[in-house]
């Protein structure tokens, strides 16, 4: 999927415009109302073209001054788009920062869009024409307050995509690895890549600096998502929070399973959760890896006691299995292959409606559906409406009878029949009379 940009100086209208372009996504059905939504990177949408869309200006480095923080988005934006759009305001007009931002982007070797913000009447869009001299071609006259002119800029973002390549990750399983800065996901995947003799591939982005590497293990094409970004070092930008939760997004966005690492050293910290907590809320399969497990003294009782804590921090992960491995020794890091294409198979899984409703059947013949003011929750019957993953329509007398735990209760009853391990189950009430 192509990636969008949004870069401007502060205050041009970046996150409107951004939340007037990022597409809802349906919530995964959890119990833990913690979970963050970073709304940084966005899935989107126009005309059916599908798109990512990225807000640079939320990607702050910590006390840097103002022109550094705006050279170091556009930086960002050159980096991982294929389309730019350049923001600016028509109230301040042409600035400063503006000028420079734009001579930045002249570097860029990817189309760039420049949108004025701000107009919000016919006289203001009259204005606009003093942007021209930012020699950035036309500028597209927009309102995030209003929502006008954002068909009209959409237009000419779609336009400048670059042309479809041929998938050529054919029948291959992508994969990702995310987690903090300093957990192991450079080692690990040096690790995989250093177990499996055949790598076919490096593939280049089309125009994007994501490079993914293809491997084959045991007759199964793999492919690790940004390897490049994996392991790229040194921009000042690239150890911010903000910016390694765009990587993890990206990389998420773009992966059918999603390796979420934890060092066993240091312990799980809040920023596991977060990164957790997107690949989950993503709908990906999920396998928890524990690295470094070669440096914790270890007796009979550790693997378990720190399964229990896993457990207790990620309630929502429970379907994702745990392995624990050493990057560095190399222990257990061949058995990732097999547990990815499982929990991969699981994700695609599908089930026929007569074999799900046998489920349900005995299901609700055994546990009495709930109550609520005097009326019960039936539960008609189930299909199946995708995967990828599994995502289930119930049809009831009620959907307000419908309550989270007996959703749980279903989606245990399936995990139960069925292998779904690995990857989350959505049931989506429907009501019929
Ligand atoms: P990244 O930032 O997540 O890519 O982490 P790196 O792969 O750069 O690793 C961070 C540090 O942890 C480095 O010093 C590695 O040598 C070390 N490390 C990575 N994996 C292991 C492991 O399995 N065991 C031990 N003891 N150290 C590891």
């Amino acid at each position: 999927k192509p990636v969008v940009a949004i870069v401007g100086r502060p205050n041009v209208g970046k996150s409107t415009i951004f939340n007037r372009i990022a597409k809802k996504r349906i919530a995964i059905v959890e119990d833990q109302p913690g979970v963050t939504r970073d709304r940084l990177y966005a899935p989107a949408e126009w005309l059916g073209q599908e798109f990512s869309l990225i807000d640079t200006g939320g990607i702050d480095i910590d006390d840097a001054p103002l022109m550094t923080q705006i050279v170091a988005q556009a930086q960002i934006a050159m980096e991982e788009a294929d389309v730019i759009v350049f923001l600016v305001s028509n109230q301040e007009g042409v600035t400063e920062a503006d000028e420079h931002v734009a001579r930045m982007l002249y570097k860029a070797d990817k189309p760039v869009i420049l949108a004025v913000n701000k107009a919000d009447n016919p006289e203001q869009r009259q204005e606009i024409y003093d942007f021209y001299s930012l020699g950035l071609g036309d500028p597209y006259p927009v309102s995030g307050v209003q929502g006008t002119g954002l068909g009209d800029l959409l237009d000419a973002v779609v336009a400048k995509f670059p042309a479809k390549q041929a998938d050529a990750n054919d029948d291959s399983i992508e994969f990702s690895v995310i987690g903090r800065p300093n957990v192991g996901k450079s080692s690990l995947v040096n690790a995989i890549l250093g177990e499996e003799r055949v790598i076919v591939s490096n593939i280049e982005g089309t125009t994007r600096d994501a490079i993914d590497t293809r491997f084959t293990d045991d007759g199964q094409a793999f492919t690790i998502i940004d390897t490049a970004g994996i392991r790229k070092r040194g921009k000042i930008w690239e150890n911010t929070e903000k910016y390694s939760v765009l990587r993890a997004q990206s990389a998420i966005e773009r992966s059918a399973v999603v390796l979420v690492l934890i060092d066993a050293e240091a312990g799980i910290r809040e920023q596991d959760k977060h990164v957790a907590g997107l690949a989950h809320e993503a709908g990906r399969g999920v396998i928890i890896v524990v690295n470094k497990w070669d440096a914790v003294h270890k007796d009979t009782h550790s693997m378990k006691k720190f399964t229990d804590e896993i457990r207790g921090q990620f309630q929502y992960l429970d379907y994702a299995p745990i392995v624990f491995l050493s990057a560095k020794t190399h222990q257990r890091v061949s058995t990732l292959p097999a547990l990815i294409k499982k929990v991969a198979e699981n994700h695609e899984r599908r089930i026929t409606s007569s074999t799900l409703n046998d489920v349900l059947l005995k299901a609700v013949a055994t546990t009495p559906t709930p109550t609520s003011n005097g009326k019960r929750l039936r539960v008609y019957y189930m299909t199946q409406v995708k995967s990828g993953p599994p995502t289930f329509v119930a049809f009831v007398n009620n959907v307000d009878l419908m309550h989270f735990s007996y959703q749980r209760f279903l989606v245990n009853q399936l995990r139960a029949a069925f292998d779904f391990s690995g990857t989350p189950i959505v049931i989506v009430p429907r009501q019929r009379k």
